[in-house]
């Protein structure tokens, strides 16, 4: 069962596509999809897929056109430095046919770190920008983000740095998307059992859920010596949480007398 099969609307759906060829040639492990998918979900979004692109401007031109017409929310990371293969802005500029107009709020901000005229032309590319995109300010690094709304997508062009992204993420995605969503933290119950085959636990979830009509996302995660259950609670689920988190319990616990069960009242799940 997936969140966002069951909701299914379009207005909450999201798609992130992540550009760099070190990551598809195993060189560098992949930080940002990770995050902004568990932002995201965390946020209500349903994440209908997670693209890797090689630096490749026709590939990136490409999933971009393909991701307006599927999806709310486009988050791109990747590709926005200074060097040769750092092209994601021209994929967007061709994609969406929007000409690269110079920041001058970015041209400063190379002066002020650079002195050197030089130096600054040779990163001069930071400082193209889509014409009416909104910056997105980089407080950790230089090259500047972007946002754009293209039809009724929503799209967040970030650089690839992982630090760089939790913090434009942070603070200048989020705002953004409340401003346009009304955003309601979800947040996970867990559950740990012990003694108890992942199968058996889904048995006993899945008719617990068919038997009071209940639709929740629910994972099942394989720990070192134990199962953890991860339940998101929206505003929906959160007044019947606990009854439902209690039936679980009783009912592995009937079915299973040797399992063990403890709930994790610190995971942010409220009960
Ligand atoms: P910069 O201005 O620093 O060049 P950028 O937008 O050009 O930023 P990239 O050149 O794509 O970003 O990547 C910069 C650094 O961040 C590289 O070391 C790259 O390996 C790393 N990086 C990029 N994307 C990811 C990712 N998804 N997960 C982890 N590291 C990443």
């Amino acid at each position: 069962m997936e969140q966002g099969e069951q909701d299914g609307e379009r207005g909450r759906t999201a798609r992130i596509i992540i550009v760099g060829s070190e990551l598809l040639r195993g060189i560098v492990r992949d930080v940002n999809l990770y995050y902004i998918s568990s932002e995201l979900t965390s946020l209500g979004f349903h994440v209908d897929r997670a693209l890797i692109l090689h630096d490749k401007l026709e590939d990136i031109a490409n999933e971009l056109l393909q991701a307006i017409k599927a999806v709310d929310v486009v988050i791109v990371t990747g590709g926005l430095g200074p060097t040769r293969d750092d092209i994601t802005r021209y994929a967007v500029s061709q994609a969406f046919k929007l000409p690269l107009i110079v920041s001058h709020k970015t041209l400063e901000k190379l002066r002020s770190i650079y002195n050197d005229e030089k130096e600054v032309e040779k990163r001069m590319k930071m400082c193209y920008i889509p014409k009416n995109a909104l910056i997105l300010e980089n407080k950790v690094g230089v090259a500047p983000g972007f946002y754009l709304k293209i039809d009724s997508s929503h799209i967040f062009v970030l650089p690839g740095v992982p630090r760089e992204v939790k913090e434009m993420f942070a603070s200048q995605v989020l705002p953004i998307l409340r401003n346009l969503y009304n955003l309601e933290r979800i947040e996970y119950v867990k559950i740990k059992f012990f003694s108890i085959r992942e199968k058996n636990l889904e048995d006993v979830i899945l008719k617990l859920l068919e038997e009071h009509g209940i639709k929740l996302y629910y994972k099942i995660l394989i720990k070192a010596d134990h199962l953890e259950l991860n339940i998101a609670i929206d505003n929906v689920l959160a007044p019947k949480i606990e009854d439902i988190v209690h039936s679980i319990v009783r009912e592995v616990k009937n079915r299973y007398p040797k399992a063990e069960c403890v709930l994790d009242f610190g995971a942010g799940g409220g009960i």
